[in-house]
Formats: C-alpha cells, structure tokens, sequence
C-alpha cells in the first residue's frame, strides 16, 4: 500500500514538473506574392529580413505569445515586395537558415510561420511545401505549427497535410493582417494548451480571380465571408477562411479555396460540410464576382474622369498593378494622359533609377530630357521621350534609400519618378514627395483595387484595363500550367464540391 501511494506520489510529482514546463514556440516567415508571368525575378537583395528580437519588435502576435506564457524564439522573417518569381538561391538561402535555427533550438512544442502563401520559387515545384517537409523531416508531428496567410495565397493539399493550424486575411482590400497573426498565435496557445490534434479540411474551388473581382466589402462575397466568424464558432471547429487565391501564378496550385479547422478529427466532417457550403456559395456566385468601380481601356477612362470636374478620380494602372508583382514602369497610361493633353493629372509612379539620377543632375527648377519607363516592362509599353521640369526632388536621406524619388512635370501632367519597385498606396506615400492627391484631378496609381487610405478617400475610382503582367483579363494571360478546366478559362465548365 506504502509502495502504491510513493509511486502515485512520484506520478504525480513528475506530471506536475511537465505540466508546468514553458512551452516553446518557433516563429519563421518567408512572405512573398510571386508573379510568374513577370520576367523579372526576385533576388536577396530585393528581400527586407529581420532576424532574432527584431523580428519580433513591434509584433502583437509576439506579445500574445508572451503574455501566455510562451517561450518565443524567433528565426529568419524575410519579406519582398510582389514580383516576380524567387530566385533559388535566395530562397535556398532563408530556408537553409531557417532549417539550421530548428536545429539548433532544442524542444520545441509550437511553429509560428508568417507567410503570404503565394511564394514560388526557381527550381521548385512548390517551394514552400519544400520548406515546410523539410521542417517536418527535422521535428516529426509532435509539434504543432500555426500558419498565417494572406487570402490571396494559393496553398497546395501537400502544403496542407503538413500545417496544423492556418488562418488568413478576411479583408481584401486588407484591413486585418495584425488580427491574422494574432489569430494564428492564438489558436497555436489554445492547441498547445488544451491538447488538441486539430485537423483541417479544405475544398479546392477551380475559378481564376483578380483581387480586384474579389472584393471582400462588396457583394457577392461580403455575405460569404461574413459568414466565417460564424462557422469559426461552432462546436469543434476553430477556424475558416476563404482564399481568393493569387491568379497571376501560372501553377498547378492556383485556385479559390475555402479552408475549415476542426480540433481534431471527431470533428472533419462537420469541417468538411461547411467548407463546402462556402465552395457551393462562391461558384455559384462567380459570374457576380466583377470589378466594383467602372473599367475599361485607359483613354476611355482619361475620358471618364473628365465628367467628374473638380472632383479627384483615382485611375487604376492595373496591369502594371506593383501590388501584384509588375515593374511599375509601364508608360501606357502616361502616354496617353500626355497625348490627350490632360490638365492637373499625376503619375505615382514610374520606376526609373536612371531618370531619378538624370533628374538630380540637372537640379530641382530645371528641365531634363527623359526618355522615361519601359525599360523592365518592355513587353507591353516603350520609354516615352519627354521634356521636363524638375519640380521635387527627395531630401538627401531618402535620396540615398530605396525611397528616393523627383516629381517632373510636362504640360498639365507631374510624373513622379522613383528608384525602386514600390506603390502609391497610403496619403504618407504622396506626402513623401510633397503631394496631396486630392489636389489633383487625375490621380495613375500602379494598383488594382484601391488600399484602404485611398479606397476611403477616393471620391472616384476607375480602373484602367492596361495590358502588362497583372492583366485583369484572365483569357489574355497565356496559361499553361493551371489545372483545367477551370472558371473562366474554361467559362461553361460544371463543378460542384465533392
Ligand atoms: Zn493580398
């Protein structure tokens, strides 16, 4: 009897120890929004990374993790800029880090990934189901890992079958990337904690959309989405999310998709179900899944803004959208403005590194000859040849940044000219370079849907259909690899959730 009640003593001793060991939790995160229709690849340089305590700095999911009682330890978070597709090396570069720091960071209980979920690589089919085996290959299935995405990821089933837990953006335009990771963080601790084997499932949606045909605040899919809180809230279900998925990746794994976590698999079913309901709404609806704001070529929209005197008319140059992985030196919008000799219009922005130094050169107040843009994108558009005033050029810190930037300004039209692949998508951006834009009648952004800031205060929007790598027109992009049939490719397809 002695002997039983010292062994539960000791049971109960040792239970206790475990029990009240710090978890430790992992975090990593590659983001990139790979654009495989662009030629022009992303290399390290393009790439922000932070590494240890400073990616960390900041960081609400961070703080989550702290607050409840987590040991964090952060590896290699890197981010790029939408391009196009990644170097090997450089990706090669981040996941070999990031495989040496799981190495090397003894136990681990939980795996925080950042990710965007539309990275592609060279020389990999599926570059982050690569990364994400390899990390599997080196903890086995004890530990749980978390992901957050953003709705315009496109995630293959290999992916999934890896990843415990995910969640993505609910906002596009995005309005709640911090919530996302706070969401990821958070389910990663209630798993940890209460020891669930969540499971995931997920429908497959065949249908190609643009961003900017999958609004989130408008219908079709507001109803549908705003459905989510909802399903995440019923017994046995932790999460959902709907991925527009990111159409200008000609790869196998591009669709819509609607994902379901259940804590475990008692629950797949009732995960399955829901994630189908959504599948059936959003086919259903596909043919309603159009732009929001009125489109059409770009002299017709010039022409448009014209009916909207004294009030500013924000026109998309979206197939040169930069937020969606283009060069952002299309000139076909420029050339027209300038043809049409329009009045009070702005360009923000061409990129042109060299026409930013031409314009240093010859000083601010002085004209400079440009031969301006298309020179990344010499696909769709040309250099146009242009006589200048320099009207602003960037203080000497900036100069010196990837955020260096001049204004010219020719006839009614100011270009602004800037060093590096970037866009025009908060007031900061255009106060930067002395500008508001509301000052402006026509106000060319490289951009598809308006980011929030402007999407507020734009009294109008057009969207200008140029031609260039982010085409909103899915038929004119020249497909190979997705899988057919799919919506609109294949626009009188049936399909239905399995
Ligand atoms: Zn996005």
């Amino acid at each position: 009897m002695l002997f039983i009640l010292s062994v539960l003593i000791l049971v109960s001793v040792f239970s206790c120890q475990t029990g009240s060991q710090q978890k430790r939790v992992l975090t990593l995160g590659i983001r990139h929004e790979s654009n495989t229709f662009s030629t022009l690849p992303v290399a390290m340089s393009d790439f922000t990374v932070w590494r240890g305590a400073d990616a960390l700095k900041g960081q609400k999911w961070a703080e989550v993790l702290r607050e409840a009682g987590m040991e964090v330890i952060p590896t290699l978070h890197a981010y790029a800029w939408p391009g196009g597709v990644v170097e090997q090396s450089a990706f090669e570069t981040f996941m070999n880090e990031i495989l040496d720091s799981i190495k090397n960071a003894g136990r681990l209980d939980g795996i925080y990934m950042d990710m965007h979920g539309a990275l592609h690589a060279e020389g990999y089919d599926d570059a982050q189901v690569t990364l994400i085996r390899k990390i599997r290959e080196l903890k086995g299935n004890d530990v749980l890992i978390s992901g957050s995405f953003d709705l315009h990821g496109n995630l293959s089933p290999g992916f999934v079958e890896e990843i415990d837990l995910l969640t993505a953006y609910r906002t596009a335009p995005h309005r709640d990337a911090e919530e996302t990771r706070v969401r990821a963080v958070e389910l990663l601790i209630d798993a940890l904690s209460s020891g669930w084997d969540p499971h995931i499932e997920f429908v497959e949606i065949p249908i190609l959309v643009p961003g900017e045909k999958s609004i989130t605040e408008v219908e079709p899919l507001n109803s549908i989405y705003s459905q989510i809180p909802v399903i995440a809230g019923r017994e046995g279900l932790l999460d959902a999310s709907i991925f527009a998925g990111y159409c200008w990746a000609d790869l196998p794994r591009s669709a819509m998709r609607v994902f379901v976590v259940a804590r475990d698999k008692k629950f797949s079913e009732a995960a399955k179900n829901e994630a189908a309901v959504l599948a059936s709404q959003i086919w259903d609806s596909r043919e309603k899944m159009v732009m929001d704001v009125p489109s059409g070529p770009a002299d017709e929209m010039i022409d448009m803004a014209g009916a909207y005197a004294g009030k500013t008319v924000f026109i998309s140059d979206s197939g040169d959208n930069t937020t969606a992985g283009a060069p952002g030196d299309n000139t076909q919008v420029l050339e027209a403005l300038l043809r049409k000799g329009a009045n009070n219009a702005l360009v923000a922005g061409i990129v042109d590194p060299d026409a930013l130094q031409e314009c240093l050169n010859a000083g601010y107040g002085n004209i400079v000859k440009l031969s301006l843009g298309g020179k990344k994108d010499n696909v769709f558009c040309k250099p146009v040849d242009i006589e200048a005033k320099v009207f602003f050029l960037s203080p000497d810190s900036l100069m010196e940044s990837a955020r260096g930037a001049a204004v010219v300004e020719t006839g009614g039209v100011k270009t602004v000219i800037i060093s590096s692949r970037r866009s025009f998508t908060t007031l900061r951006d255009f106060e930067e370079v002395g500008l508001d834009p509301l000052d402006f009648g026509i106000v060319v952004v490289k951009l598809g849907y308006l980011f929030p800031e402007l999407r507020d205060i734009a009294p109008v929007h057009l969207m200008a259909l140029t031609s260039g790598f982010c085409n909103l027109d899915m038929r004119s992009l020249p497909f190979r690899n997705v899988r057919r049939p799919i919506y609109p490719l294949d626009p009188d397809m049936v399909w239905k959730p399995e």
